[in-house]
């Protein structure tokens, strides 16, 4: 099930030698807005595969050394990466997650692995030494089958965690906003207040010369 998630982890088995099957009910690669960056814990480790995962993420993404909050003319938190984070990649790194999910396919595809897309999973029965799944192919067809593992990466409202009965706790609450990659015109200053109800960030500039994800 190739999120972000899925594609990490199938990277790292590849690379353990272990055989696998990714699945994903969807047809295409989502190109949706959604996640804008790469925190450095996380650039940290996918540096340690020594795959070139890290370098590539570094050359495509835009490096963000500070954020700045600003509300009604106030600003209300300054975050320092640079000057605060001990480590190798003291910034976040702003990379739309269609883009990290691309690279990362990449480099799933490079270790002969394969995305079987337009299969989804329905049911599944847990058994002493395996899981029988049944999966719905995009034509209707089922498919029976039957693995050692089973892994769900299948997102916030994963099925895999609905059928082995596991809760999602925690709490929501309400909050509207918008997010969208946009191609901006923009000489506001960064260092100076915004609107209170904007926030902007710095995306690569391909294809567009500056993208920014704007919120509520
Ligand atoms: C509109 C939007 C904006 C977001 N903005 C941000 C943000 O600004 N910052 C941030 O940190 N995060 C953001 N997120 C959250 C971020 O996108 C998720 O945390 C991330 O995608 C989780 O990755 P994942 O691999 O766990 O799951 P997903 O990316 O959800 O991937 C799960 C995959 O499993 C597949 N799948 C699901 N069910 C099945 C099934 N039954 N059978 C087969 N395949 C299945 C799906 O098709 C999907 O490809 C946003 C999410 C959305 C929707």
């Amino acid at each position: 099930m190739p999120g972000p998630t899925g594609l990490t982890l199938a990277h790292e088995l590849l690379r353990q030698g272990v055989q696998i099957r990714l699945i994903d009910k969807a047809p295409t690669a989502s190109q949706n807005t959604k996640a804008l960056g790469v925190w450095p814990r996380t650039l940290e480790l996918f540096a340690r595969t020594g795959t070139g995962i890290v370098e590539e993420m570094l050359e495509q993404g835009v490096k963000t050394p500070t954020f700045n909050v600003w509300s009604e003319g106030k600003r209300l938190i300054r975050l320092d990466f640079a000057h605060h984070l001990a480590g190798p990649y003291p910034f976040a790194l702003m990379i739309p997650q269609a883009e990290t999910e691309a690279l990362l396919t990449r480099h799933v595809l490079d270790l002969d692995g394969t995305i079987e897309r337009g299969i989804e999973l329905v049911s599944l029965i847990q058994h002493e030494d395996g899981v029988e799944v049944l999966l719905r192919h995009a034509d209707g067809q089922e498919e029976q089958t039957r693995t050692d593992w089973l892994i769900g990466c299948d997102g916030a409202h994963s099925m895999v965690r609905h059928l082995v009965g596991v809760p999602f706790v925690g709490k929501t609450f309400e909050q509207s906003f918008v997010a969208g990659n946009i191609r901006m015109q923009w000489d506001f200053p960064l260092t100076k207040p915004m609107p209170s109800s904007l926030v902007a960030m710095r995306l690569p500039s391909s294809p567009c010369p500056m993208r920014s994800a704007i919120a509520w």
